[in-house]
C-alpha cells in the first residue's frame, strides 16, 4: 500500500463516519446529546478521527500528490 492510497482510505472512510454518526445523533434528537445513549460519544469520537494521524485536508493533499507528482505540502526539512 502506498502513503496516498492509506491517506485515501483514511480520508474517505472518516468523512462519510463522520456524516453517519451526525445523521445518528439527529435521529435520536435531543437524546443524540444526553449521556444515556451513546451516540453522543460515538459523534465525539469521531471528530478525534477526523483529525489525527492527519487530519482531512493534510490526507486529500497527500493523495493529489500521489496522483498528479504535484506537492502542496513540504516536507518539515525544506520549511
Ligand atoms: C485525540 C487526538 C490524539 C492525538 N494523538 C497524537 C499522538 O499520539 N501523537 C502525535 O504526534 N500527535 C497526536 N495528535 C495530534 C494530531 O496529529 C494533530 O492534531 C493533527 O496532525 C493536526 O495537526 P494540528 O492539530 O497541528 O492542526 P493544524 O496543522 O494546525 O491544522 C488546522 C487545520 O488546518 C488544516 N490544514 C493544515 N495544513 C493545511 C494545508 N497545508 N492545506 C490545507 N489545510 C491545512 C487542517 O486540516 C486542520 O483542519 C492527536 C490529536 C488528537 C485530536
Amino acid at each position: 500500500m502506498t502513503t496516498g492510497q492509506a491517506s485515501l482510505g483514511k480520508a474517505w472512510i472518516t468523512k462519510k463516519a463522520r456524516e453517519i454518526v451526525a445523521l445518528g445523533r439527529e435521529l435520536l434528537g435531543g437524546n443524540g446529546i444526553v449521556t444515556d445513549f451513546h451516540v453522543g460519544k460515538a459523534f465525539c469520537d469521531m471528530e478525534s478521527l477526523y483529525t489525527y494521524e492527519g487530519s482531512y485536508e493534510v490526507n486529500a493533499l497527500i493523495v493529489a500528490r500521489d496522483i498528479t507528482g504535484i506537492a502542496s505540502i513540504r516536507p518539515a526539512s525544506r520549511l
